[in-house]
């Protein structure tokens, strides 16, 4: 009998965890907004008084690391000054790294510093009350095996074809101390950095800045030093470690440089001739490449791609499109290298022009996205540009907000991306002066770039230039779910069109071209009705969604208002 029934049983069993099972995969994931946020989150999403207390000068990074033994090792050198009297700073390593210690000079010798930890959040006290206005510096020595995680697996050993070592950083949204100890929020950057990174030889390493020297330490490995002459988002720091060959060119004063496997050296010298015309374009909306100093670099790796400020990193096979698709469907994609466009563009918003907060990283990539579309209309042309921006709007799921909650580390949800940038978009048509959009777009980075900024500043900055409160059109676009809705409602015995704007912000008011698409009337619906004359029929007026990204709903007659 047992032997009968335990196999029915189990069978049962099996078969419950598998449905159990099936349906929680099934089942979507909830919006990031609303998942309760993890103290990890909340700790390094804070900007707290151990951090608000400090102001970072500079990061000296001089770190080992050993690919076989998938180990990393050495010690930042952080110089900060105080804003505040106290005597407890906050810096961040992941749990899983040891810390071998950290020291501050006390006349002339490293003393051990007192510390403890939180999750990934180190609380580093120090004997004696640090003074505001005063400089100091500390060294933070580490080691250990690095966690592969997030979605490009932050500090990744890997091999090439070849067989060869490749390990690369990618690491935004996990934060910079999965894998070095660091201040690791957006508020702060260092007015500058260096990064030495000791490598078996003959493995290169390439990282953000200026190559500086390399150094043969006669064990076996050979320490490779770039410099960064401006700030920098933490989580742009970047190694990358292969048998990479290289080629370049310049463009007046700017260095590109090209590091790829040497198996891809050709495919790379035919794609990468659109580095280009991507920077020309770029400066001639919004001028000079903003890191000249430190050269611009595109180097191979496994992982799309990745922002990485002067050292871009490109994984998109050698192909236009975005790994090769169509990336917007409606032909536009193909023409051009998808990654060497969207991550170059980061270069001017994202790590000229950089958030001050997780919450606001629309700022990065609603900017980058819609210079996508700027770049199009550059070598394309406005209609192939219209097009493609008009393409973004099936990847829009307008089920929560663009900013989300402050003080979490965590990233909004991805229509950060494009209805960010259908929003830029719609306000140039709602600016309706190609002149004075263009202007204020490039004013706006000028007064914005190596800053790291919230949207009220920008938004404050766009109303004074424009001379008009556009703070509604900017909070239902970032702060609210639902798209507008133009609201129509037609009386053909008056020969009228009645319209308003439905909206969650009260005060939501924006022009829009409606009608005749050949010769577009521009109206100035508010949440109140407002009626214009229509003569011709319902089917005949138009409304320009292509330029404006709305809803259009048309009501019946119980929808209009009573007439006077
Ligand atoms: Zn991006």
């Amino acid at each position: 009998m047992r032997l009968t029934i335990l196999p029915v049983l189990t069978c049962c069993l099996v078969g419950s965890s598998l449905q159990a099972s099936a349906q929680q995969t099934s089942k979507p994931e909830p919006p990031t907004t609303l998942r309760a946020p993890s103290r990890a989150e909340l700790l390094r999403g804070e900007y707290g008084r151990y951090r608000a207390n400090n102001d970072l000068l500079h990061y000296d990074l001089d770190v080992r690391i050993d690919p076989d033994k998938k180990w990393i090792g050495g010690k930042n050198t952080v110089r900060f000054k105080m804003l505040k009297d106290d005597t407890r700073i906050q810096l961040e390593l992941y749990a899983n790294l040891h810390i071998d210690r950290i020291t501050a000079p006390l006349k002339g010798v490293p003393y051990d510093l007192q510390y403890s930890r939180d999750v990934n959040t180190v609380y580093i006290d120090f004997p004696e009350t640090l003074r505001s206005g005063r400089t100091y510096s500390i060294e933070f020595h580490y080691s250990g095996h690095p966690l592969e995680v997030g979605r490009f697996d932050a500090l990744a050993f890997k091999k090439d074809p070849a067989g060869g070592h490749w390990i690369n950083t990618a690491n935004e949204g996990v934060g910079s101390s999965v894998w070095w100890p660091s201040k690791d929020q957006w508020r702060d950057e260092p007015d500058g950095m260096d990064i030495r990174v000791a490598v078996p030889n003959p493995l290169i390493n390439v990282s953000n800045g200026r190559f500086m020297s390399k150094t043969d330490l006669g064990d076996g490995y050979t320490k490779w030093h770039y410099r960064v002459h401006y700030p920098i988002n933490s989580y742009n720091v970047s190694v990358n470690i292969a048998n990479y060959v290289h080629f370049g060119e310049t463009m007046g004063d700017l260095t590109l440089d090209y590091y790829v496997l040497p198996a891809n050296l050709e495919k790379a010298k035919k794609q990468f001739a659109q580095v280009r015309p991507m920077i020309e374009a770029f400066e001639k909306y919004f001028g000079e490449y903003p890191f000249t100093k430190d050269g611009f670099k595109l180097i191979e790796v496994p992982y799309s791609g990745m922002e990485h400020q002067s050292a871009v990193t490109y994984g998109n096979r050698f192909a236009n499109g975005y790994l090769e698709r169509d990336w917007t469907g409606v032909g536009v994609s193909l023409k051009f290298d998808f990654i060497i466009i969207h991550e170059s563009a980061h270069e001017w918003f994202g790590n000229a022009v950089s958030a001050a907060e997780q919450s606001d990283m629309w700022i990065q990539e609603g900017f980058a996205t819609y210079l996508e579309c700027l770049y199009v209309e550059h070598v394309f042309g406005y209609d192939d540009a219209l097009k493609y921006a008009n393409g973004y709007k099936s990847k829009i799921g307008n089920k929560e907000p663009i900013i989300v909650q402050r003080g979490l580390a965590r990233d909004p949800n991805q229509d950060m991306y494009f209805k960010g940038a259908l929003f830029l978009h719609t306000l140039r048509s709602v600016v309706n002066d190609e002149k004075k959009w263009f202007k204020l777009i490039r004013d706006l980075y000028d007064q914005f770039k190596y800053k790291n900024s919230m949207t009220e500043e920008i938004v404050a900055f766009v109303n004074k230039e424009l001379g008009q409160d556009l703070t509604p059109v900017f909070d239902q676009y970032l702060r609210r779910t639902a798209l507008p809705v133009l609201e129509l409602t037609f009386n053909d015995a008056e020969k009228l069109v009645w319209y308003r704007w439905r909206a969650d912000e009260r005060d939501f008011a924006m022009p829009i071209r409606v009608g005749d698409p050949a010769k577009w009337q521009t109206i100035q619906p508010s949440v109140d009705w407002k009626s214009m004359p229509w003569a011709a029929s319902k089917e005949s007026f138009k409304v320009a969604t292509d330029l404006y990204y709305v809803n259009v709903a048309v009501l019946d007659a119980a929808g209009r208002p009573l007439p006077k």
